[in-house]
């Protein structure tokens, strides 16, 4: 089992977050450091570090972060507009909490592809 993170802290209400779904599977609430109007963190309730450590018999509750983010999106009237969807792994993918997390990022449009300020800047 990997070690406990914040966002555990965050499931628990051990520390402040604003959350804006939850039901008992997942968790979504606002990114402390938004890159967007909104931007929000769906978390599964079942701490699982990485991309690469989702077990066969995780698919389905995976898959419900990406359900849970399209009712956020219908319900808060973005969804026709459109919104961003990215979930980090390891170093190379910017991964910085070990506890997977489904960024939703809308309210603007995005540019793509998204590491290109840092392709003009090396
Ligand atoms: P990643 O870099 O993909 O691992 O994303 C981690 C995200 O968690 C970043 O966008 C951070 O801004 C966000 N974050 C870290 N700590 C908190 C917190 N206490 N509450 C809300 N978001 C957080």
């Amino acid at each position: 089992m990997s070690e406990e993170t914040i966002f555990d802290k965050i499931i628990q209400r051990e520390i402040p977050a604003t959350i804006v779904y939850e039901d008992d599977l997942a968790l979504a609430f606002e990114d402390i450091n938004p890159q967007a109007p909104t931007h929000l963190l769906i978390i599964p309730k079942t701490r699982i570090a990485t991309c690469n450590d989702i077990d066969k018999s995780q698919r389905e509750l995976v898959g419900h972060l990406f359900w849970v983010a399209a009712q956020i999106a219908k319900q808060e009237g973005f969804a026709d507009a459109g919104y961003r969807t990215v979930m980090n792994c390891n170093d190379d993918g910017g991964q910085t909490v070990h506890h997977i997390h489904l960024h939703l990022l809308a309210g603007k449009p995005l540019g793509w592809p998204p590491y290109q300020e840092r392709l003009k800047q090396a």
